[in-house]
């Protein structure tokens, strides 16, 4: 059997035709701006899920479900859309509509949840059975998988890791509340920790980095300059990586998993740099237990795939 996955981005609509061991075999992608009106959304998902059984030469029948991976609230037993930030529609019987054209079983599910399913089975956790995993992107999104079920909570919303507070009293996020752990450790916080580092430090090899990237602050900027021996660099990197040890430790003691998979671009660094260093602080700073039950801290396997992958696989087995 074969499944399809659309994943909600900032930009695209993006479809793959997935197989039952997780390989995407085709994609499709459509501009997200073209879509005013919830009408529309259920017809560009059918209409690529079509598109791509047919480029393949597989026909509707042989495709099991189509998943649907959005970042915002989803109701995943109604099959609504809720809210997301990249459309401008609310409380969506996307199901519903979607089934006026096509009658295929149609799953919806946060995007962050989408990925850590993905890595569950066929990335960074396949060998888990309790797996957490958290993308460091503009926020951090988290996904947490017990004995191959995603965890909800009481309403859908469980997982929402980047929202939990590590500084008390401290910056303040758009949630609401004050001090989040995405504030301090997501890629957004990491550009603005270098950014800070740069105005501080006009000399340093930190903003020459930067200079030479024609000005732009990225993610890697501190981790570059800190290979090429500047101190500056190094102090940013230390830093980022002691906040981001601090909420991984949180996640470690209070779900104690088989595997926690880090994503998101910040994770493709050196495992020099990044890993190594955060998995001896999560391993000083989270409760002492034997070597052989302590959690391993990976990074993640599936890349930007992993949301269509994730959201393909929400049909694979009864959740
Ligand atoms: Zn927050």
């Amino acid at each position: 059997m074969k499944y399809i996955g659309i994943d909600i981005g900032g930009t695209n609509l993006k479809a793959g035709l997935v197989d039952d061991r997780g390989t995407v075999l085709a994609t499709k992608k459509e501009k997200i701006a073209q879509i005013h009106n919830a009408e529309a959304l259920a017809w560009a998902m059918v209409s690529m899920t079509q598109e791509l059984a047919s480029a393949a030469g597989v026909p509707l029948d042989q495709i099991k479900s189509v998943g649907v991976g959005v970042p915002g609230t989803v109701e995943i037993h109604s099959g609504s859309l809720l809210y997301t930030c990249n459309l401008p529609l609310r409380n969506v019987p996307l199901r519903r509509l979607f089934h006026r054209y096509l009658h295929l079983p149609l799953y919806i599910e946060n995007d962050a949840n989408c990925a850590a399913l993905a890595e569950y089975y066929v990335g960074a956790g396949r060998d888990s059975k309790r797996f957490v995993t958290v993308t460091l992107g503009t926020g951090i999104g988290g996904g947490i998988v017990h004995n191959g079920k995603i965890y909800h909570g009481s309403n859908g919303m469980a997982g929402e890791v980047g929202h939990m507070s590590i500084v008390h009293n401290g910056l303040d996020c758009p949630c609401g509340r004050k001090g989040c752990w995405e504030q301090y450790a997501s890629a957004t916080a990491l550009k603005r920790m270098t950014r800070e580092a740069v105005e501080c430090h006009g000399d340093s090899i930190l903003a020459q980095v930067v200079a030479e990237n024609g000005g732009v602050i990225s993610g890697q900027s501190a981790f570059i300059a800190a290979r090429r021996g500047d101190a500056v660099g190094q102090a940013v990197c230390d830093e980022y990586i002691a906040y981001l040890a601090a909420g991984i430790t949180n996640l470690v003691n209070i779900f104690q998993p088989d595997t926690l998979a880090i994503g998101g671009g910040v994770s493709n660094e050196d495992e020099e740099c990044l890993l190594k260093p955060l998995q001896r602080l999560v391993a000083r700073d989270s409760i002492p237990c034997p070597a052989e039950k302590k959690t391993k801290i990976v990074t993640a396997q599936l890349g930007n795939q992993a949301g269509i992958i994730g959201a393909a696989l929400l049909g694979k087995k009864k959740r």
